[in-house]
């Protein structure tokens, strides 16, 4: 960058000063035009008066090196020049100045020479006498100018070369400077500086991206650490029922089961690998809903009859649970993955069985109030303590660990619950006593 503003500010310096360089010499050769025809005037008048004075004789001894001198007779008789001999000269009357002087007295015109190099001056004036006398000059043309001032022209164009080569490198570099001392990882230090006055915008756009992409990281960071934590959780939660199955087995295998403890052994092994289904199955949707989010279809469907069939599923559960199980409510139309849906309403349903007295109760409600669609399931069981309240909604976060294995629950029921409502807009809230039950409201917004 420095290079190209060095170049650039060079060429141009160069460019201006060239440019003026003509300028200067057009006005300059205007200005000595002017001045030689004035001159040419004036010593044209000053000869017409010594001619008037003196005749013929003022011609005698005269000096005239630069200028040529021609006297006419009125008739265009050269009578006089002294250049050329005047008597072989041809008739002068059809010269323009000529022409002009006899008219008006004084005339003058400009002709070139055949080369064209150089042009030549001529001033023609009546003498009282009637005859005239002309004086001409070869003009200096804007070449002889040019080679007349050569030497400073030349001094001037090196100088110009130089001191742009200095101002234009000293120029990039205070240019670039400040801009190359910018630390990248702190451009708000620069904001009001006045020297970096114009690359605010730009140490403004660094700054917008760098917190962006702060904040990119500490997000993958944190969802590198969840996964980490997940993954430690599965393997864990997977070790307790593989290890039971694993020990349930080693001791049939050796025959230290009486005859009669079979059957339950038998029924433990099952039981255990029922968990681990479970666990798996909680696994697969999780994570399917961790996937979906960036693709999920949503559709036109009704919560009340998504409700109704969740409850329908669980209705033997709750029956060996001796917990009873009602809705109520009407159609509730709404757009969302029917699915997901479900799986909100089963999981909330399955806790407030799991986690319910015997003969206890529980409530499902679906309705559409103002612009929420509205999911409540209350049930009479044991209820939250307060202080987990916050928790329960972690991937396996369980507030009696022993009572959620002993009725086959897995700790993910309430975080795919939660993934699934964030999913469609939506949140849930818990109000819970503990020994008397929990009351779970959903609210999904109505797009
Ligand atoms: P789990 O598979 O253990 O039921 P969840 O994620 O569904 O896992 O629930 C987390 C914990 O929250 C449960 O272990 C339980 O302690 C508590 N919990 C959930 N629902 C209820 C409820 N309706 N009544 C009492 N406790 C509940």
């Amino acid at each position: 960058m420095s290079k190209k503003i060095f170049k650039t500010t060079w060429i141009v310096a160069i460019l201006v000063f060239m440019v003026s360089l003509v300028v200067v010499l057009g006005i300059s050769y205007n200005y000595f035009s002017n001045l030689q025809k004035k001159q040419l005037k004036n010593e044209t008048e000053l000869a017409a008066q010594g001619v008037g004075l003196s005749g013929r004789e003022y011609f005698e001894g005269l000096n005239t090196e630069d200028y040529r001198i021609t006297w006419i007779d009125a008739e265009g008789k050269v009578l006089y020049d002294n250049e050329a001999d005047s008597e072989v000269m041809e008739n002068h009357l059809e010269r323009e100045e000529v022409k002009e002087a006899l008219e008006t007295g004084y005339g003058e015109a400009v002709r070139y020479s055949m080369t064209l190099a150089d042009k030549q001056l001529y001033a023609a004036i009546r003498l009282s006498d009637g005859t005239i006398l002309r004086l001409s000059i070869v003009q200096v043309t804007i070449w002889t100018l040019f080679l007349g001032f050569a030497q400073p022209i030349g001094i001037a164009v090196i100088l110009a070369f130089v001191v742009a080569f200095v101002l234009a490198s000293r120029l990039a570099e205070v240019i670039v400077k400040p801009i190359n001392e910018i630390d990248p990882g702190e451009p708000e230090k620069y904001y009001g500086k006045e020297n970096y006055k114009e690359v605010e915008p730009l140490l403004r756009h660094i700054s917008a991206q760098q917190k962006q992409l702060r904040l990119d990281r500490e997000k993958i960071e944190q969802t590198a650490l969840i996964r980490q934590e997940f993954s430690a959780n599965v393997s864990h939660e997977l070790k307790t029922p593989l290890h039971a199955i694993s020990g349930y087995a080693e001791l049939l295998e050796n025959g230290m089961v009486k005859d009669e403890d079979v059957k339950p052994f038998a029924g433990k092994i099952r039981a255990e690998s029922l968990r681990i289904t479970a666990l798996v199955e909680d696994i697969i949707h999780l994570t399917k809903l961790d996937n979906a989010d960036a693709q999920i279809r949503m559709e036109e469907c009704d919560l009340f009859r998504i409700a109704e069939n969740a409850v329908d599923s669980l209705e033997n559960a709750a029956d060996e649970m001796d917990v009873t199980i009602e809705i109520s409510g009407t159609e509730t139309p709404m757009k969302g993955v029917p699915q997901t849906l479900y799986s909100i309403v089963y999981n909330l349903c399955d806790n407030a069985i799991k986690y319910n007295h015997r003969g206890g109760k529980v409530s499902v409600t679906v309705a559409a109030v103002k612009n929420q669609n509205v999911l409540t399931v209350t049930d009479t069981g044991i209820g939250i303590p307060e202080e987990s309240m916050e928790r329960i909604f972690e991937r396996f976060y369980r507030v009696d660990k022993s009572r959620s294995r002993a009725v086959g629950g897995t700790g993910l029921g309430l975080s795919i619950v939660k993934h699934a409502v964030m999913m469609h807009n939506g949140h849930i809230e818990v109000e819970s006593t503990e020994g008397s039950g929990s009351k779970f409201t959903v609210i999904f917004p109505v797009l």
